[in-house]
């Protein structure tokens, strides 16, 4: 069981509640969308689910276990941002690598895992090359592959195809939806776009307001009225 439960979880900033008591159960191995304009508290709460934001209240459980006040590494989640994040002056394969290096792996183990993961998002070839002589597409498969080394059991995706060009994002929409079934792991995936929710979720969460407005599947989220 690695269902993920979102009990009450509150985040405030000062006077503002940016995330009010929401709560949610993602079953074991979703593609969840996370969907809803700017500042209605998508980020807040898959920052606090991730550990790099803290719970206001409330408690975030992963597999029956509270993780709401572990540190990142210990929840079993990753996260992969926007922007990449990615090292400039490391190769891809020691960007990929960098989480094991962390947790003290010795070198020949940690380049033969880096190198499995750059297989699963095809890009053994570019290993040695550093994140500037990537293509922004190639930069995101880095980047999930970074994120994914850690064996997580949710992968929490803050935009990741905000930054790419239309075509390129509907090819790695293909890519990240055929990631998430071979892994069998549960994704939850922010977005403002009610067609990238289509396309990839199979479960659909509206927030508006720091509030869970609507959660179901695609189909019936949009749908009702
Ligand atoms: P979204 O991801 O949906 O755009 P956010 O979670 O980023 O929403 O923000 C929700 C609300 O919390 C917004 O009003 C935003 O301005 C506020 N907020 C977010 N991060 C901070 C912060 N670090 N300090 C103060 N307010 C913040
Ligand atoms: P985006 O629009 O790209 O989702 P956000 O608005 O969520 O970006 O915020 C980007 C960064 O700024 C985050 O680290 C967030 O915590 C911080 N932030 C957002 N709103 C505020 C705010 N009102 N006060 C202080 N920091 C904020």
């Amino acid at each position: 069981n690695t269902d993920l439960e979102l009990i009450a979880l509150t985040k405030r900033y000062g006077g503002t509640v940016a995330v009010d008591a929401i709560a949610h159960h993602f079953k074991t191995g979703v593609y969840a969308c996370l969907l809803g304009p700017s500042g209605c508290g998508k980020s807040s709460t898959l920052r606090m689910i991730a550990g790099h934001e803290s719970v206001s209240d409330g408690s975030v459980v992963l597999g029956g276990r509270d993780i709401s006040h572990l540190a990142p590494a210990k929840r079993g989640t990753a996260m992969m941002f926007q922007n990449y994040a990615l090292f400039p002056h490391l190769s891809v394969r020691d960007n990929v690598a960098f989480s094991l290096r962390m947790a003290g792996e010795d070198k020949p183990t940690r380049d033969k895992r880096a190198m499995e993961m750059l297989e699963l998002v095809e890009m053994t070839a570019l290993a040695d090359r550093i994140p500037d002589q990537l293509s922004g597409g190639q930069q995101q498969r880095v980047a999930l592959a970074r994120a994914l080394i850690t064996r997580p059991q949710v992968l929490l995706l803050d935009e990741p195809l905000s930054a790419l060009d239309p075509f390129l994002r509907i090819r790695m929409r293909a890519e990240l939806k055929r990631l998430q079934r071979e892994l069998g792991i549960s994704f939850i995936h922010v977005t403002h776009g009610q067609d990238e929710a289509l396309a990839l979720a199979d479960e659909i969460i509206v927030m508006n307001n720091a509030k869970i407005e609507q959660a179901g599947p695609a189909r019936e989220v949009f749908n009702s009225p």
